[in-house]
């Protein structure tokens, strides 16, 4: 038993980032810009923060983005129709409207509606059925994110057995298919599971997204296995934190992200990279 290494968010999206940064720069040269718009509906303070820091992102790599900043009780059909527009424009080649919507809003009809060379979240159900076959152009940012965390490390899924807790279509999902196509023997756990740590305990690469502070002890952990914590939640000081109990995993784990600085941070950096492969794919580049 030793200190699990840490997967280190901040670093690893730096070098993303850093990388998008310089394909910006080429496609500049080429003549083209490449845009992000975001939408955002309502006022609800998280996703202020989360579209806040989207368009500090595309700042920081050179990405001009457009806001759209709604008021909550926003028609249903203005929203389609200012997607519509959005979808037309030559000059916008990503969309993304932050969720959750107020609840009047078909948040459904509202994702079919970007279309899917745009949809950089990649959450439109044509990308989805690409991301399910394995020839996606956009992959869903977090589980994105952690695959390329797992990269950086030098951590293959090959032959590994994965544990994925959470079923959401946002993360748990899209992360069972991806650590699949990298080869991995993947095991989905969630709300319904019985005897949650008997599947954690056979896990070597472990990745919890639940939103449930302690769910993970030290105990339902196989050793030297890699934990990837992606949830977001707050301890009882108001500090944020994962699903794992963080100080007593890492004496038997081999990996494991820190909450925060760990999953966030490569999120948005994807995002970043699914609008330049956008402005690629639409200019034939
Ligand atoms: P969600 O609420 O849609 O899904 C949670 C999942 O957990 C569900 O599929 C449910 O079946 C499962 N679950 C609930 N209780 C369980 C239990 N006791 N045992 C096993 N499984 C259980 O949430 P989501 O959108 O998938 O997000 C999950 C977490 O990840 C949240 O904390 C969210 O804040 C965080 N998140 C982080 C990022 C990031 O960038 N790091 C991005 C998206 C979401």
């Amino acid at each position: 038993m030793g200190t699990a290494k840490l997967i280190d968010g901040k670093v690893i999206s730096a070098k993303v980032l850093s990388d998008v940064a310089d394909e910006v720069k080429d496609l500049k040269q080429r003549g083209v810009e490449p845009c992000l718009a975001v939408i955002l509906v309502g006022e609800d303070p998280a996703s202020q923060v989360y579209v806040r820091n989207k368009k500090l992102k595309c700042e920081q790599v050179g990405i001009r983005s457009l806001s759209y900043t709604l008021p909550a009780d926003t028609k249903q059909e203005e929203l389609i129709s200012l997607i519509k527009e959005l979808n037309e424009r030559k000059d916008v080649n990503g969309i993304l409207c932050q969720l959750p919507l107020p609840s009047h809003l078909n948040e459904k009809d509202v994702i079919n509606t970007i279309s899917a060379e745009k949809d950089v979240d990649a959450f439109n159900p044509e990308n989805v059925g690409h991301i399910m076959i394995g020839d996606a152009s956009f992959l869903p940012c977090t589980p994105a994110g952690v695959m390329e965390m797992l990269k950086y490390e030098g951590i293959s899924a090959a032959g590994k057995h994965c544990v994925v807790i959470g079923r959401s279509n946002i993360v748990g999902k899209p992360m069972a298919l991806l650590l699949l196509q990298d080869n991995g023997t993947v095991t989905v756990c969630h709300s319904r599971t019985k005897n949650l740590a008997e599947y954690t305990k056979e896990a070597d690469i472990l990745v919890s997204a639940v939103g449930k502070r302690n769910l993970i002890t030290a105990d339902m952990i196989k050793e030297e296995a890699v934990i990837i914590d992606v949830s977001i939640n707050r301890n009882e000081d108001g500090k944020l934190c994962g699903d794992v109990d963080f100080d007593n995993v890492l004496d038997k784990a081999s990996y494991i992200t820190p909450v925060p600085g760990g999953v966030g941070p490569m999120t948005i950096a994807m995002l970043m990279k699914n609008t330049v492969t956008a402005a690629k794919n639409q200019n034939n580049i």
